[in-house]
Protein backbone atom coordinates (compact mmCIF):
# COMPACT_ATOMS: atom_id res chain seq x y z
CA UNK A 1 0.00 0.00 0.00
CA UNK A 2 1.23 3.75 -0.52
CA UNK A 3 0.07 6.93 1.19
CA UNK A 4 -2.77 8.86 -0.35
CA UNK A 5 -2.56 12.23 0.88
CA UNK A 6 -2.17 14.67 -1.82
CA UNK A 7 -0.03 17.86 -1.42
CA UNK A 8 -3.29 20.19 -0.41
CA UNK A 9 -3.82 18.00 1.71
CA UNK A 10 -0.74 17.94 4.01
CA UNK A 11 -0.75 21.50 3.89
CA UNK A 12 -4.42 21.49 5.68
CA UNK A 13 -3.06 19.03 7.71
CA UNK A 14 0.30 21.62 9.26
CA UNK A 15 -3.40 23.77 9.45
CA UNK A 16 -4.80 21.61 11.85
CA UNK A 17 -1.66 21.23 13.84
CA UNK A 18 -1.82 24.90 14.44
CA UNK A 19 -5.52 24.80 15.34
CA UNK A 20 -4.93 22.01 17.36
CA UNK A 21 -2.61 23.50 19.60
CA UNK A 22 -4.33 24.37 22.27
CA UNK A 23 -7.11 21.06 22.10
CA UNK A 24 -6.71 18.19 24.85
CA UNK A 25 -4.99 15.16 24.09
CA UNK A 26 -8.51 12.98 23.91
CA UNK A 27 -10.27 16.28 21.17
CA UNK A 28 -7.17 15.42 19.04
CA UNK A 29 -7.15 12.05 18.92
CA UNK A 30 -11.35 11.96 18.37
CA UNK A 31 -9.91 14.60 15.36
CA UNK A 32 -7.28 12.36 13.69
CA UNK A 33 -9.83 9.44 13.89
CA UNK A 34 -12.71 10.90 12.07
CA UNK A 35 -9.64 12.47 9.25
CA UNK A 36 -7.82 9.20 9.07
CA UNK A 37 -10.38 6.41 9.76
CA UNK A 38 -8.78 3.02 9.26
CA UNK A 39 -5.83 5.13 7.79
CA UNK A 40 -4.39 5.71 10.89
CA UNK A 41 -2.21 3.73 13.27
CA UNK A 42 -0.68 4.28 17.16
CA UNK A 43 2.67 3.03 17.56
CA UNK A 44 3.51 2.42 21.10
CA UNK A 45 6.52 1.56 22.69
CA UNK A 46 4.28 1.51 26.27
CA UNK A 47 5.67 4.16 27.73
CA UNK A 48 4.11 6.08 30.45
CA UNK A 49 2.61 8.74 27.72
CA UNK A 50 1.76 5.38 25.48
CA UNK A 51 -0.46 3.92 28.15
CA UNK A 52 -2.24 7.29 28.86
CA UNK A 53 -2.88 7.23 24.94
CA UNK A 54 -3.96 3.76 24.49
CA UNK A 55 -5.83 4.45 28.20
CA UNK A 56 -8.04 7.12 26.16
CA UNK A 57 -8.42 4.87 23.29
CA UNK A 58 -9.63 2.45 24.79
CA UNK A 59 -11.68 3.83 27.52
CA UNK A 60 -13.64 6.03 24.50
CA UNK A 61 -13.19 3.34 22.15
CA UNK A 62 -11.99 5.03 19.68
CA UNK A 63 -11.34 3.02 16.16
CA UNK A 64 -7.70 3.23 15.96
CA UNK A 65 -5.26 0.62 15.24
CA UNK A 66 -2.51 0.06 17.58
CA UNK A 67 1.02 -1.71 17.06
CA UNK A 68 4.05 -2.14 18.89
CA UNK A 69 7.70 -2.71 17.58
CA UNK A 70 8.29 -6.10 18.80
CA UNK A 71 12.49 -6.01 18.86
CA UNK A 72 12.69 -9.36 20.42
CA UNK A 73 15.23 -7.71 22.90
CA UNK A 74 11.91 -5.90 25.19
CA UNK A 75 11.83 -6.49 29.17
CA UNK A 76 9.83 -9.26 30.47
CA UNK A 77 7.97 -6.45 32.52
CA UNK A 78 7.00 -4.66 28.99
CA UNK A 79 5.40 -7.88 27.74
CA UNK A 80 3.51 -8.26 30.95
CA UNK A 81 2.09 -4.86 30.44
CA UNK A 82 1.27 -5.38 26.90
CA UNK A 83 -0.66 -7.96 27.74
CA UNK A 84 -2.51 -6.33 30.71
CA UNK A 85 -3.42 -2.72 28.67
CA UNK A 86 -5.31 -5.60 26.09
CA UNK A 87 -6.93 -7.69 28.76
CA UNK A 88 -7.90 -3.97 30.40
CA UNK A 89 -8.93 -2.32 27.15
CA UNK A 90 -10.18 -5.14 25.30
CA UNK A 91 -8.03 -4.32 22.43
CA UNK A 92 -5.56 -5.72 20.59
CA UNK A 93 -2.40 -4.27 20.33
CA UNK A 94 -0.44 -5.74 16.93
CA UNK A 95 2.96 -7.27 17.12
CA UNK A 96 5.56 -5.80 14.43
CA UNK A 97 8.73 -7.68 13.91
CA UNK A 98 12.10 -7.35 12.63
CA UNK A 99 13.26 -9.17 9.07
CA UNK A 100 15.38 -11.37 11.24
CA UNK A 101 15.15 -12.80 14.85
CA UNK A 102 17.91 -11.84 17.75
CA UNK A 103 19.81 -15.07 16.48
CA UNK A 104 19.76 -14.72 12.79
CA UNK A 105 21.13 -11.41 13.10
CA UNK A 106 23.64 -12.29 15.47
CA UNK A 107 24.97 -15.05 12.52
CA UNK A 108 24.82 -12.17 10.10
CA UNK A 109 26.74 -9.60 11.87
CA UNK A 110 27.79 -11.19 15.06
CA UNK A 111 26.55 -11.18 18.00
CA UNK A 112 25.39 -8.60 19.68
CA UNK A 113 25.40 -5.81 17.21
CA UNK A 114 23.91 -3.14 19.65
CA UNK A 115 27.60 -2.85 21.75
CA UNK A 116 29.37 -2.17 18.74
CA UNK A 117 27.24 -0.72 16.06
CA UNK A 118 23.48 0.56 17.60
CA UNK A 119 22.57 3.15 15.45
CA UNK A 120 22.79 0.24 12.57
CA UNK A 121 20.91 -2.44 14.93
CA UNK A 122 18.10 0.54 15.75
CA UNK A 123 18.26 0.69 12.25
CA UNK A 124 17.40 -3.17 11.30
CA UNK A 125 15.22 -3.86 14.76
CA UNK A 126 13.22 -0.49 14.65
CA UNK A 127 13.01 1.87 12.23
CA UNK A 128 12.75 -0.60 8.86
CA UNK A 129 9.97 -2.63 10.12
CA UNK A 130 8.51 0.70 11.32
CA UNK A 131 8.55 2.48 7.53
CA UNK A 132 7.66 -0.84 6.63
CA UNK A 133 4.35 -1.09 8.40
CA UNK A 134 3.71 2.96 8.39
CA UNK A 135 3.57 2.25 4.66
CA UNK A 136 0.03 1.32 4.85
CA UNK A 137 -1.12 4.44 6.47
CA UNK A 138 -1.83 8.01 6.16
CA UNK A 139 -0.89 9.51 9.50
CA UNK A 140 0.60 7.61 12.78
CA UNK A 141 0.24 9.00 16.25
CA UNK A 142 3.14 8.95 18.44
CA UNK A 143 3.93 9.46 22.14
CA UNK A 144 6.31 12.30 22.43
CA UNK A 145 6.15 15.73 24.11
CA UNK A 146 7.79 18.63 23.47
CA UNK A 147 9.91 18.66 26.63
CA UNK A 148 11.34 15.18 26.69
CA UNK A 149 14.41 16.31 23.84
CA UNK A 150 15.20 19.11 22.05
CA UNK A 151 14.77 17.47 19.09
CA UNK A 152 10.98 17.46 20.39
CA UNK A 153 10.60 20.77 21.23
CA UNK A 154 9.03 22.40 18.10
CA UNK A 155 6.88 19.18 17.98
CA UNK A 156 3.02 20.21 16.62
CA UNK A 157 -0.42 18.31 17.61
CA UNK A 158 -0.76 17.26 14.21
CA UNK A 159 2.39 17.58 11.49
CA UNK A 160 3.79 16.43 8.37
CA UNK A 161 6.81 13.65 9.04
CA UNK A 162 9.34 14.13 6.45
CA UNK A 163 11.09 10.92 7.40
CA UNK A 164 8.19 8.48 6.86
CA UNK A 165 6.33 10.45 4.83
CA UNK A 166 2.68 10.63 6.28
CA UNK A 167 1.07 12.77 8.88
CA UNK A 168 2.00 12.59 12.64
CA UNK A 169 0.03 13.22 15.45
CA UNK A 170 1.39 13.91 18.44
CA UNK A 171 -1.70 14.25 21.06
CA UNK A 172 0.88 14.69 24.08
CA UNK A 173 2.91 17.13 22.74
CA UNK A 174 1.90 19.74 25.09
CA UNK A 175 1.85 17.80 28.18
CA UNK A 176 4.56 17.55 31.33
CA UNK A 177 5.94 14.87 32.80
CA UNK A 178 3.88 15.72 35.68
CA UNK A 179 0.31 15.46 33.68
CA UNK A 180 0.94 12.39 32.38
CA UNK A 181 1.55 10.56 35.76
CA UNK A 182 -1.54 12.16 36.94
CA UNK A 183 -3.13 10.84 34.39
CA UNK A 184 -1.92 7.53 34.99
CA UNK A 185 -2.54 7.11 38.50
CA UNK A 186 -6.21 9.61 38.74
CA UNK A 187 -7.29 6.26 36.15
CA UNK A 188 -5.52 3.75 37.44
CA UNK A 189 -3.85 2.38 34.07
CA UNK A 190 -1.14 -0.15 33.67
CA UNK A 191 1.80 1.15 33.68
CA UNK A 192 5.17 -0.78 33.24
CA UNK A 193 6.29 -1.36 36.99
CA UNK A 194 9.82 -0.45 35.87
CA UNK A 195 9.31 3.34 36.37
CA UNK A 196 9.02 2.50 40.05
CA UNK A 197 12.41 0.93 39.65
CA UNK A 198 14.63 4.11 38.25
CA UNK A 199 13.66 3.33 34.31
CA UNK A 200 11.84 6.30 33.70
CA UNK A 201 12.63 5.67 29.87
CA UNK A 202 12.52 2.01 28.79
CA UNK A 203 13.91 0.28 25.53
CA UNK A 204 15.26 -2.74 24.72
CA UNK A 205 17.04 -4.90 27.67
CA UNK A 206 20.82 -4.42 26.61
CA UNK A 207 20.60 -0.63 25.62
CA UNK A 208 18.26 0.67 29.02
CA UNK A 209 20.09 1.25 32.47
CA UNK A 210 18.51 3.02 35.70
CA UNK A 211 18.92 6.59 36.15
CA UNK A 212 20.43 8.45 39.28
CA UNK A 213 18.69 10.89 40.82
CA UNK A 214 18.86 14.50 38.89
CA UNK A 215 20.12 12.60 35.34
CA UNK A 216 17.50 13.34 32.69
CA UNK A 217 15.53 11.16 31.68
CA UNK A 218 16.84 9.66 29.24
CA UNK A 219 20.04 9.56 29.91
CA UNK A 220 19.76 5.13 30.92
CA UNK A 221 19.05 4.99 27.06
CA UNK A 222 22.23 3.58 25.53
CA UNK A 223 24.48 4.89 28.04
CA UNK A 224 27.78 5.73 27.57
CA UNK A 225 26.92 6.16 23.55
CA UNK A 226 26.42 9.89 22.08
CA UNK A 227 23.46 8.27 20.83
CA UNK A 228 19.95 9.46 22.28
CA UNK A 229 17.07 8.40 20.45
CA UNK A 230 16.84 5.28 17.95
CA UNK A 231 15.97 6.97 14.60
CA UNK A 232 11.99 7.31 14.84
CA UNK A 233 11.35 10.80 15.62
CA UNK A 234 13.15 13.26 13.34
CA UNK A 235 12.98 16.81 13.76
CA UNK A 236 9.73 17.73 12.00
CA UNK A 237 8.69 20.26 9.70
CA UNK A 238 5.47 22.40 9.01
CA UNK A 239 4.45 21.17 5.94
CA UNK A 240 5.71 19.75 2.99
CA UNK A 241 5.72 22.31 0.42
CA UNK A 242 8.10 23.99 3.67
CA UNK A 243 10.38 20.81 3.57
CA UNK A 244 10.66 20.20 -0.68
CA UNK A 245 9.54 16.71 0.53
CA UNK A 246 5.36 14.72 0.61
CA UNK A 247 3.75 12.38 -1.08
CA UNK A 248 3.82 13.93 -4.56
CA UNK A 249 7.09 15.51 -4.62
S1 LIG B 1 17.69 -0.23 21.42
FE1 LIG B 1 19.62 -1.44 21.38
S2 LIG B 1 19.02 -3.61 21.14
FE2 LIG B 1 17.22 -2.32 20.67
S3 LIG B 1 17.26 -2.12 18.47
FE3 LIG B 1 18.36 -0.32 19.29
S4 LIG B 1 20.55 -0.89 19.45
FE4 LIG B 1 19.32 -2.79 19.09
Amino acid sequence: MTHTLTRPETTQLAESGRALDTATPLEILRWAADRFGSRLTFATGFGAEGCVLIDLIGRHRLPVDIFTLDTGLLFPETYDLWRRLEQRYALTIRDVRPERTVDEQAATHGAELWTRHADQCCEMRKVSPLAAELSGFDAWITAIRRDQTAGRADALAVEWDPKFGLGKVNPLVRWTKKEVWSHLLRNDVPYNPLHDRGYPSIGCVPCTSTVAAGEDDRAGRWRGAPKTECGLHAPMVAAPHEANAGPSA
